[in-house]
């Protein structure tokens, strides 16, 4: 498999392309954003950690029938992923109150939501990717009606698979986000599955395992994604 030219560059990932059309390799870097990339920093090895713990959940996420994009890692920072067009729709799911919603209602964080929120938001910077619903979805075009119906069955399935699974490892999954790409007219999931991109919380003890400890300054942040690895690893 040959690396060929950078085709885009994020905030958190490269993808480059490969001598295979169908196929691109995405590199996770270092670095760190957060509040619309206003915080920026570098956390010490979490590229290893969040290509490591992604290509797992990717895994599992397989065994359970979720179509993805990944195809296998290929070294400590980078896996060979299916080249996808990415639907812009950034898909939340939430099993208790943080962050956004807490902001958005008003409510405290921590509370134990007894169905699971999900949220859509338009994948736009430069609009600070607004939360909308799928009449707004159908307006931009952005999918269709089967599009979405896939998107979001798959998002609920996925959160009651990764709910067991890291239930499993002594963590509670809090609120993730996910993004969807089509691959040969099928939507699959793509992007990542990482402690940049859920919160996870210690059962027992509330601690804080995923990038909020970089959002909020509560230090040890490496500490807390080699943790998330490990335990994703332990095969509990
Ligand atoms: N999230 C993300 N990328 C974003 C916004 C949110 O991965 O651009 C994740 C975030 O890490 C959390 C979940 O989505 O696990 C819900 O985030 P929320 O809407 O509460 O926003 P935040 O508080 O992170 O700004």
């Amino acid at each position: 498999m040959q690396k060929l030219n950078k085709i885009y560059e994020g905030k958190a990932k490269i993808i480059y392309q490969t001598d295979q059309p169908d196929l691109v390799i995405q590199y996770f870097k270092d670095d760190a954003t957060a509040f619309d990339a206003t915080k920026r920093g570098t956390i010490n090895s979490k590229g290893i950690c969040n290509n490591k713990i992604s290509a797992e959940i990717f895994k599992v996420l397989e065994k359970n029938n979720i179509p993805t994009h990944f195809v296998k890692l290929l070294d400590e920072r980078s896996m060979l992923v299916k080249r996808v067009e990415i639907v812009p729709i950034e898909v939340t799911m939430r099993n208790i109150t943080a962050g956004g919603i807490s902001k958005l209602l008003g409510i405290d964080e921590g509370i134990i939501l007894d169905n699971p929120v999900l949220e859509y938001h338009y994948k736009n910077d430069s609009l600070h990717d607004p939360l909308f619903n799928e009449y707004h979805i159908y307006a931009l075009k952005l999918a269709t009606a089967r599009e979405l119906e896939a998107i979001k069955d798959l998002s609920f399935k996925i959160n009651t698979v990764l709910i067991d699974f890291f239930g499993k490892r002594d963590l509670d999954l809090v609120d993730f986000k996910l993004e969807f790409g089509r691959y040969k007219n099928k939507i699959v999931l793509a992007d990542e599955i990482s402690p940049d991109t859920c919160r996870f919380w210690e059962k027992g003890t509330k601690k804080k395992l995923d990038k909020d400890r970089f959002r909020r300054d509560l230090g040890d942040v490496e500490g807390a994604y080699q943790e998330v690895l490990k335990r994703v690893l332990s095969g509990k």
